[in-house]
């Protein structure tokens, strides 16, 4: 017989939808939040009908929800394919994720939008929800169809990997995918001031010997971004922001009503380019591991919600491309099973508040997305759900790992807080054996 109801019973429920940190059941029925609530599931009693989830200990989320993350699906599935990344992100907790642009062909059409979907779909578990590109080609010149994106089940549009530099074509790409509600998240770069750089431009990378990308060439297109999103009134976001001084323009911009968002990965809230000198490859990312100012900047900025959510900008690569000489190394960090591993931290040393944190990871971006009612534990939401156990200590085994890539430099750490199960409308497509 089908099992009808899933009772959590007994967790520690946080839900910044509602503010809410108790302890309490969660009662599912038919993929759906059924009850909520202090003896919400007592009367239930385990049998065929029913799947009782011992909680206890446990923290009882609302799904996580990773607004930046790179799945190589179409063209470089050596690194990660669809049904791989959405495995990761099952393990890593996370419930939906948003795949950038940047595969190979792009994806800036209609065709490519819903292959990625229905690639999703057959394989199953997290949410697949993409970025179409801001250009053809992400080629920085012809606006793609952005209504035939928004229509196919794009979320936003962005070039992320490069910024949209012509700031007469991101005008017009705000005008426009303003009329459909898409977000528009940039790569803030200017490249101009990046040929050819490594790290951050600072005292490391002058000791290094090594080219740097300097913090104007982020902070100088965040500012002309933002001039554009207050002229155009579009949903602007800013991905993975790095600076110290890109903080400070989001956080003036927020102080006048701008409709702006913004992300931070877990790596640029953990570590600084003294990471970079031991030349470790696994560290080399874009936009570049900062200084301790950026650091404590943007420590600051996501536990008072300037900045607004945590994301990963998961970037698997194969061993090939970055068990090599540093220059030639690609750029990125495989992300998606150890934010929550790794974010913790920031939890324990007080950086951020429980709900806080849970609310950077799923009510934060999930507001973000148009039409989408996850980030929620109301009753009657669908019910994607994220269990942790916020007091598991454990070992990064690359072995481990769902993704099909290891490029993180996490492996061999131990870790504190781990995701024990992860709920997609009602189904458990992870559960952690022990
Ligand atoms: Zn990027």
């Amino acid at each position: 017989m089908l099992t009808e109801l899933i009772v959590l019973r007994g967790g520690r429920v946080l839900d910044p939808s509602q503010g809410l940190d108790e302890m309490a059941d969660v009662v599912i029925e038919a993929g759906r939040i059924k009850e909520l609530g202090r003896d919400a599931g007592a009367s239930y009693q385990a049998g065929d009908a029913v799947h009782i989830v011992n909680a206890s200990g446990h923290w009882v989320c609302p799904g996580f929800v990773d607004l930046h993350v790179h799945l190589r699906e179409p063209g470089q599935e050596y690194k990660e394919d669809i049904g791989s990344g959405l495995d990761a992100a099952a393990a890593g907790g996370f419930t939906a994720v948003c795949p950038m642009p940047n595969t190979k062909p792009t994806n800036d059409t209609r065709a490519i939008t819903e292959m990625m979907i229905s690639r999703a779909q057959e394989h199953g578990g997290a949410r697949l929800m993409p970025f179409g590109a801001v250009t053809r080609g992400q080629r920085g010149a012809e606006l793609t169809e952005m209504a035939d994106l928004r229509e196919a089940g794009a979320i936003g549009v962005s070039d992320d990997g490069v910024c949209v530099m012509n700031a007469a074509v991101m005008r017009h790409a705000m005008e426009y995918a303003r009329t459909f509600d898409l977000l528009v998240s940039q790569h803030c770069e200017d490249h101009d001031l990046t040929k050819g750089a490594q790290m951050h431009e600072g005292a490391h990378s002058t000791q290094l010997g090594l080219r740097g990308w300097p913090r104007a060439a982020e902070d100088i297109i965040v500012a002309r971004d933002l001039i554009l999103a207050e002229t155009t009134g579009a949903r602007y976001h800013v991905a993975h922001i790095s600076s110290f001084g890109a903080v400070r323009l989001i956080r003036e911009a927020k102080s006048r009503g701008l409709r702006v968002s913004a992300e931070v990965t877990p790596h640029h809230l953990l570590f600084t380019d003294e990471a970079l000198l031991s030349y470790d490859t696994y560290c080399k990312v874009n936009p570049p591991l900062r200084e301790a100012e950026d650091l404590e900047a943007l420590r600051a900025a996501i536990a008072d919600g300037t900045i607004d959510c945590i994301a990963t900008d998961h970037a698997p690569h194969s061993e090939i491309e970055k068990d090599c000489e540093f220059e030639a190394a690609s750029v990125g960090i495989n992300g998606l099973e150890t934010a929550i591993g790794s974010m913790f931290q920031l939890v324990r040393d007080g950086v951020l508040k429980p709900m806080r944190f849970v609310e950077a990871l799923s009510t934060a971006p999930a507001r973000l997305i148009p039409d989408f009612e996850g980030g929620s534990l109301k009753v009657g939401r669908r019910a994607d759900i994220t269990i942790l156990d916020p007091e598991a200590r454990w070992i990064l085994d690359k072995e481990a790992l769902r993704s099909k890539s290891h490029n993180t430099p996490l492996l061999g750490r131990e870790l504190m807080g781990r995701p024990v199960m992860t709920m997609v409308g009602g189904t458990v497509v992870y559960e952690l054996k022990t």
